[in-house]
């Protein structure tokens, strides 16, 4: 095995220089006051060891990273009839377009945009209210990451939720289609919240290591999904995991991952590593733009593309 921690270290040491690349998203107010150099990388092995390197251990706004503990949630409680709510195809389009979802009669193209994470969050709070679905969605990552410190930031959820006209139409155009069935304002304010988790690099690459060992975390013991749904969570996160992005991320990094408009990047490299990235900057798609380079020299330096060395 190679020097995990050597690789770490001169990734980071190489893209120093670049730190602030990109552009920092400001459409939340709370997330354009966060510096733009920031920079933090984490790997944890399915062996339970952890390599990190720069702001590694700094909390940040997982934002859409939300949308995969989400997922793995629903997928948990409703099993394969959420697929009759969303779909799991690419977009190939920004993550909060409007367009397809009228094409398509409301019905989202997958998990991981925005419009088919409030139809998850909507299908969530069937029998509970929003309070129940926040605190579950807490408890559940804290068990993931075996962290209890990891709270949610109001100030982000606040933010979001005054100046979220975006996702409030989206929401109210799957509303118009009879495709959610709580109030609008319930399922955006879960759905807000969801997105205001605060975590590290280090938090996060922990919370993702059931997805690279087979639905089982190594660290903890916990089975938390069989590892066909492990492999299913896997496929959507490659597919369809950088919006229309995903494609790239695909061909230059090679592994499943889900983006955040934080600039964190959760990626997974099955049977190996947990990795989680964080810069604040993000490129056109909406995804961390020195992240994504870290994680392609990350994938060549390891050979752990998913496509092979
Ligand atoms: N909370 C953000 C939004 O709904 C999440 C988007 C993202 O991270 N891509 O706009």
């Amino acid at each position: 095995m190679f020097d995990l921690q050597a690789i770490i270290d001169d990734i980071y040491r190489e893209l120093e220089p670049q730190r602030g690349l990109g552009k920092v998203a400001d459409y939340i107010p709370q997330l354009a006051r966060v510096d733009a150099r920031r920079f933090g990388l984490a790997i944890v092995t399915v062996e339970g060891q952890a390599y990190v390197a720069g702001d590694a251990d700094t909390a940040f706004s997982i934002q859409s990273i939300s949308k995969v503990f989400n997922l793995t949630l629903a997928l948990g409680k409703f099993g394969e009839a959420i697929w009759r709510r969303v779909g799991r195809e690419p977009s190939g389009s920004a993550f909060n377009s409007i367009v397809q979802l009228e094409q398509e009669g409301g019905k989202p193209r997958n998990p991981f945009i925005n419009a088919g994470a409030i139809a998850v969050t909507d299908l969530m709070l069937a029998g509970h209210t929003p309070r129940e679905v926040i605190g579950e969605f807490v408890r559940f990552v804290r068990s993931l990451a075996d962290d209890e410190t990891i709270v949610i930031d109001h100030e982000v959820a606040a933010s979001e939720a005054a100046t979220g006209f975006r996702n409030a139409a989206l929401a109210n155009f799957m509303k118009s289609f009879g495709k959610l069935d709580q109030p609008v304002e319930h399922v955006l304010g879960v759905y807000f919240h969801h997105c205001a988790l605060a975590m590290s690099c280090r938090q996060l690459a922990k919370s993702g290591l059931f997805l690279a060992n087979n639905g089982r975390n190594p660290m903890t013991g916990h089975s938390v999904v069989s590892p066909q749904r492990a492999r299913r969570i896997n496929a959507l996160m490659l597919t369809c995991g950088h919006y229309d992005g995903s494609g790239d991320f695909a061909y230059q990094v090679g592994l499943p991952g889900k983006s955040g408009v934080g600039g964190g990047i959760l990626a997974v490299a099955p049977g190996k590593a947990s990795i989680a990235v964080w810069s604040p900057g993000l490129n056109d798609n909406g995804n961390s733009a020195l992240g994504s380079k870290a994680l392609e020299m990350l994938a060549q330096r390891t050979g752990w593309s998913v496509f092979g060395s």
